[in-house]
């Protein structure tokens, strides 16, 4: 059995491992922060405003296009407010291009990855909370290297607005060219960086100049299930989707899938997913990853049916991205489709993941910053 993982709920908890964070950036603050700020440059408090409806409102990051500046303030104002955090190392696109990963160092040579995926309707990123992750998943690629450190939340706002800035520019083929979703199901574990997370949130659903504008229910938040955090996140005044990474509807198993279910087991688990949804009125998102002949028996659907059978719930059925040197596999379709039928004959709804960017390390688990082992992601394609 794996040992229970270090949990820092709060970042900045006494043992929390402090490392080393980027320089501050607009995004950090909210409106009024980044006027004081600006005023304490010596420059007009409506500056902050100026630089911000750039950044989130025109996604224009590059000083010399901000033209209703003072020339002799641009650089200075940008040096502030806008220091570089993401340096893009690598874009990857496949599914002819409607997926794609971008590969980032931050200031500290950490290296994280956003997805951003492409529908006929709408367009997702998928970003990273921390550098890492703490989890120990023993499925998913990020779990296996251990937690770096936390993101900043300027370093979470800013992998949206990039991605945003990518999709205006029309690349997206057959997509609108609007980013409208946002999940937090990249690197790391959202509800371990807190404050950072929610932060971040706020920012994305604020309207422009503050923020970048998104529905809160177009916002997912995905945790391996840190009860404290979320009753936390239950009483902001947020009404963002929750998706719980379930995985097993027994603690046996869950507590070998998903280590941290030795702290909090199934039941106060799904207990607190169902505080939130009568909190917030949204459907929680049950994933379950099927892996074969681990956790995809038909007992284990009947179970879950149970468990799930008349509550605020959705489930999401991933087929495992093995990782590599993984002893799983995926189900076999026959079984996942099984599987399905028997949560829906529960009267669960239910459907399966699409696995966009495979081919790219790109889909769920997969992130794991290759350039690190000088692996090449695209080398191995696993479609
Ligand atoms: N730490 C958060 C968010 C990151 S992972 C969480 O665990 O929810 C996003 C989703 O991908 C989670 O449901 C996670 O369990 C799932 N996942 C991880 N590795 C996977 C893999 N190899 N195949 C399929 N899904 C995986």
């Amino acid at each position: 059995m794996t040992s229970l993982p270090l949990i820092p709920v709060d970042p900045d908890a006494p043992g929390a491992r402090r490392a080393a964070m980027p320089p501050q950036h607009l995004a950090d603050l909210d409106l009024a922060g980044r006027k004081a700020l600006v005023t304490e440059l010596g420059e007009p408090a409506f500056r902050a405003g100026q630089v911000s409806t750039h950044y989130f409102g025109r996604l224009v990051r590059d000083p010399a296009l901000m033209t209703d500046l003072p020339a002799a303030s641009r650089e200075r104002l940008a040096d502030q407010l806008l220091p570089r955090l993401l340096n893009p190392v690598r874009e990857l696109a496949c599914d002819e291009g409607a997926t794609r990963k971008a590969l980032w160092r931050l200031h500290d040579g950490s290296l994280v990855e956003s997805v951003l995926m492409g529908y006929p309707d709408r367009i997702t990123v998928c970003i990273s909370s921390q550098a890492g992750c703490g989890m120990a998943c023993p499925f998913c690629a990020t779990g296996q290297a251990g937690l770096t450190r936390n993101l900043s939340t300027a370093e979470i706002v800013d992998q949206a607005v990039y991605l945003a800035g990518v999709a205006a520019s029309g690349v997206v083929a057959g997509s609108p060219p609007r980013l409208s979703h946002v999940v937090f199901m990249g690197m790391g574990e959202p509800l371990a960086n807190y404050n950072r997370v929610v932060a971040a949130i706020r920012r994305l659903v604020a309207p422009a100049p503050e923020g970048l504008g998104l529905s809160q229910r177009h916002i997912t938040v995905s945790t391996v299930g840190l009860v404290p955090a979320i009753h936390r996140l239950a009483s902001e005044d947020l009404s963002v989707t929750l998706a719980l990474s379930l995985h097993a509807p027994d603690d046996e198993l869950r507590d070998e899938l998903v280590p941290v279910n030795q702290r909090w087991k199934v039941s106060e688990v799904l207990d607190a997913a169902w505080a939130y949804a009568a909190r917030t009125g949204r459907r929680v998102s049950i994933e379950y990853a099927m892996i074969k002949d681990v956790n995809d028996q038909p007992w284990r659907a009947d179970l879950l049916g149970r468990l799930l059978a008349g509550k605020l719930a959705h489930v999401n059925l991933i087929p495992l991205n093995p990782t590599p040197g993984s002893r799983w596999d995926a189900s076999p379709k026959p079984v996942e489709r099984e599987f399905v039928r028997r949560l829906r004959d529960a009267g669960v709804s239910t459907t399966v993941r699409d696995t966009r960017g495979r081919e790219i390390d790109g889909a769920c688990g997969q992130l794991a910053a290759a350039e690190d082992t000088g692996t090449d992601p695209a080398g191995e394609s696993s479609a």
